[in-house]
């Protein structure tokens, strides 16, 4: 057991915050871990009085901090309505049971907690789109990866609740690793032009024209200053049910790589997560002032009416269509 104390009250220690050298105790860090999620409302309008948000959670760590910090901020605003979307992939063994902890975590918040499924959505569970692509594979030799289905077709549906709620906003739990991971995979990939379309605020949704009718609902980040190690503590010490399991899928995953060295470079040289979060911020505001950034028109998408890139099909239809093509 740690004999570190807080450095703010000299009570014991329940965090060690080593990028900035400090311990803090349970109280002083809830107070730590809130002032990062008001800092984050400050600077790209998370929250604001007459809002309707719908929040994206999962029944894992990073949402259930999300949700239970954004309960608090709206209720101290005043005036605002909070909807918890869970997609329901359908992963065996795995969504179940993180599903179950979200319930319970909006039973305790006094939410309603609204679940959408693939199966429902799209007619094929996340279980049944893998098995399809693999004896695809066999056949044409190519492979879409689990994490870009789950991903696209999880931003579609929420997209879709979002607008059928006539929410304003949409809140998703990325954290500050995830971001930092997120700007890493765009430079390892070559697609810097994604830092530039990375919204982070209201009005800063993909397309800037506000007439624009297939704009999507603008995302906001609550915990976009708060590590995964952060949110998994604050859910501990307010006791929140979170699921700890991992999706059977995530090894497929290239984000796992770029996790995986951001932690150990992390274990050896504190702050480097944050100071990778920082550039990102910095390089965004610069690439995203370049008109080429703002130019960026979107399309409805033939099929389903949600927001395409610029081809007539959106991500999602156009993923379903090359799927189900016999
Ligand atoms: Fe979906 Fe990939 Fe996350 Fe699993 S790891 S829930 S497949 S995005």
């Amino acid at each position: 057991m740690s004999t570190a104390k807080c450095s703010k009250c000299g009570k014991t220690a329940a965090a060690d915050i080593a990028y900035a050298g400090t311990h803090l105790c349970a109280k002083h860090f809830n107070e730590f871990f809130e002032g990062k999620v008001r800092k984050a409302n400050r600077e790209f309008e998370v929250l604001r009085r007459g809002d309707r948000v719908v929040v994206a959670i999962s029944g894992g760590k990073d949402s259930a901090a999300m949700l239970y910090a954004l309960h608090s901020l709206a209720q101290k605003i005043g005036a605002i309505q909070l909807f918890p979307v869970l997609i329901d992939e359908g992963i065996a063994g795995y969504r179940g049971k993180a599903a179950e902890k979200a319930r319970k975590l909006c039973k305790k918040l006094g939410l309603k907690l609204i679940i959408i499924s693939f199966k429902k959505e799209y007619c094929l569970s996340l279980d049944q789109i893998i098995a399809k692509r693999n004896r695809k594979w066999s056949e044409e030799g190519k492979r879409t990866k689990a994490c870009s289905y789950c991903g696209v077709l999880r931003k579609h549906a929420l997209n879709k609740a979002a607008q059928k709620l006539n929410a304003n906003k949409l809140a998703i739990g990325h954290n500050a690793d995830d971001t930092a991971q997120t700007f890493l995979m765009n430079l390892l990939r070559n697609e810097p032009q994604r830092i530039a379309r990375f919204g982070l605020a209201e009005g800063e949704s993909e397309s800037q024209d506000e007439n624009d009718q297939a704009a999507p609902v603008p995302r906001v980040r609550p915990l976009i200053y708060c590590t995964e190690r952060e949110c998994a503590l604050y859910c501990m010490l307010n006791k929140l049910p979170f699921h700890l399991g991992g999706c059977p899928y995530a090894g497929e995953a290239f984000r796992g790589i770029v996790k995986d060295f951001l932690n150990d470079a992390e274990a050896k040289y504190p702050g480097v997560k944050l100071n990778c979060l920082r550039s990102f911020l910095t390089l965004r505001a610069r690439l995203a002032s370049k008109s080429e950034a703002k130019k960026r028109t979107l399309k409805k998408c033939v099929e389903c009416g949600q927001p395409s890139s610029g081809n007539s099909l959106c991500k999602a239809c156009e993923l379903l269509a090359v799927l189900n093509k016999r």
